[in-house]
């Protein structure tokens, strides 16, 4: 047993020590701090569980961002963080017996397998005698406090945003600057390290850097530069450099919400409230994972939409097509390319893979948010399930992005799938969006090219014909409405 009892500070997602209270608190403290990580897969146990786990891309970055921590709480005369691996609620069973603790504190999480875990492990403290503490600071808008005007749970982001964004949210904490009391053998405690980086991840590192002081870095250069003033303009075009792309930062809590809030508010832009606006969608993601928590598991959000999909047996050909970024459309292709590349999509461009996938290749949402949960470097709950779940079944159903039409629009020139989908760099505007003329009805015959490079002919064709595949989701969204107005009204007789 240590001598003096201890203070634990909990980091979760929250790798940061600005505006992070569950820090300042223990910091404050006299007596040593313990700064505990704990790798729990213990929730992949439950169905929906797994998008609690940072997997593949998203394990990586974890990695790199402990060991930024770790740093920078050693800069403040504390011990190494402490990790560990297995259930939490064994972990602090074990920590518990093993050294005079007299305070735990964390934030506050909204994720519905964390809460409950949560719960249990206070229960636990509680019984021990250690006290605890618990803060918000994960979101700007507590979604226990964001009521409609019949006090019930919004369902939609514009009346959700209309409210919120009347209210001033509170400054952020500053980095605590009082030196921490080191934990004795603390590097001793560690059970876990993060493994090597995968295979796909090397292109990665050399693009992203994780860990709190670069994500502050990410967002001066953001709020600064003019990419804060063009972002009305350039937000939706995926070729060009029009967004934050700080949202691994965020999902790891390397940056909180207020922090982001703040800073752009202070910046001489004038056009700041569509990306304030555009930020308020995460908060409104956990929002609805807080109130609705069944939306990580396979179900549809608005039941009436419980859409037939094609059976898991037929679909691994398509899916791994998908994956590989080999389905003949060149958007959705440069799209899933550039995700196993970089570990991250471009907004717009998820939203055309997403509703690829899911209505025109009828395939089970949930497969596609595991991939994504897999590959991207900002892989998160509430954001991951919140977009799945709003293409299938929040916008309205008979919304079937046309990719070829999506990247006239969004890539004219089509300089995105040049990048990205590189047997097409030769051909020219009018045909890369459409190499085989297959949507724009000219010709369904393979066309003989006369281009620099024959190259594009090993680009495979659409595999599956978009007209046909519009009007199979529509009878089946229609179908599911149907059954659902059938059944409300047989019960209602
Ligand atoms: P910016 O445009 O610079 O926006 C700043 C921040 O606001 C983002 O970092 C993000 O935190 C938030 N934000 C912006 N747009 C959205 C949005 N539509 N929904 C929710 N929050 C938003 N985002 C994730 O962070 N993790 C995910 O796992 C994730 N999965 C998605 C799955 C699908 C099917 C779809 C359609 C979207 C998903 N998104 C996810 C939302 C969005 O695509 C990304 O947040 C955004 O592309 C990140 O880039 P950025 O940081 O440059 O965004």
């Amino acid at each position: 047993m240590s001598a003096e009892a201890a203070t634990v500070v909990w980091f979760r997602k929250d790798l940061r020590l600005q505006d992070n209270p569950a820090f300042a608190l223990a910091a404050s403290h006299a007596g040593p701090t313990l700064c505990l990580y704990i790798h729990d897969s213990s929730y992949l146990e439950y169905s929906g569980g797994l998008f609690e786990v940072p997997a593949g891309a998203a394990y990586w970055w974890l990695g790199q961002s402990l060991r930024q921590l770790s740093t920078d709480i050693e800069s403040l005369g504390g011990s190494p963080l402490v990790l560990k691996k297995g259930c939490s609620l064994s972990v602090f069973k074990q920590l518990a017996h093993e050294h005079r603790i007299k305070l735990c504190t964390w934030n506050h999480s909204y994720s519905p397998y964390q809460s409950q875990k949560d719960r249990q492990i206070l229960s636990l403290l509680h019984q021990l005698g250690i006290k605890t503490q618990v803060f918000d600071s994960a979101l700007i808008y507590d979604p226990r406090k964001v009521h409609s005007q019949t006090g019930g749970v919004y369902g939609q982001f514009s009346p959700y945003w209309k409210k919120v964004s009347q209210w001033q949210p509170k400054p952020p904490l500053p980095a605590p600057s009082k030196r921490l009391v080191p934990f004795p053998n603390s590097a001793a405690l560690s059970s876990w390290q993060p493994e090597d980086t995968p295979h796909w991840a090397q292109h990665m590192r050399t693009l992203w850097q994780p860990g709190e002081k670069y994500a502050e870095k990410s967002l001066a250069g953001f709020a600064d530069g003019d990419a804060l003033a063009s972002y009305p303009h350039l937000r939706d075009y995926p070729r060009v450099r029009g967004t934050s792309r700080l949202s691994p930062h965020l999902a790891f809590g390397e940056l909180s919400h207020r922090q982001v809030y703040d800073r752009v508010q202070r910046s001489a832009h004038s056009i700041k409230h569509e990306f304030l606006r555009q930020l308020a969608w995460r908060e409104y993601s956990f929002y609805q994972l807080y109130h609705h928590p069944h939306i990580t598991s396979e179900h549809a959000q608005k039941s009436s939409f419980s859409i037939a999909f094609r059976p898991d047996s037929e679909v691994s050909t398509d899916l791994k097509k998908w994956r590989a970024g080999k389905t003949g459309y060149p958007l959705v292709d440069a799209g899933m390319r550039e995700l196993y590349a970089t570990g991250w999509m471009h907004n717009r461009v998820r939203m055309v893979v997403a509703c690829f996938l899911v209505k025109n290749l009828l395939i089970h949402w949930i497969h596609g948010a595991r991939w994504f949960h897999d590959t991207l470097l900002d892989a998160c709950v509430g954001n991951n399930i919140a977009g799945w779940q709003w293409i299938v079944s929040v916008m309205p159903h008979f919304r079937v992005f046309h990719p070829a039409v999506q990247s006239r629009k969004f890539d004219p020139q089509g300089s995105y799938i040049r990048l990205w989908v590189r047997e097409l760099r030769d051909l020219p505007v009018d045909r890369i969006h459409d190499p085989y003329l297959s949507f724009s009805g000219t010709s369904k015959q393979p066309h003989t090219p006369k281009y620099k490079s024959e190259l594009w002919q090993n680009y495979p064709r659409p595999m599956v014909d978009y007209k046909m595949s519009r009007e199979r989701a529509l009878a089946i969204y229609k179908q599911a409405t149907y059954v659902k107005k059938t059944k409300s009204k047989s019960t209602h007789e």
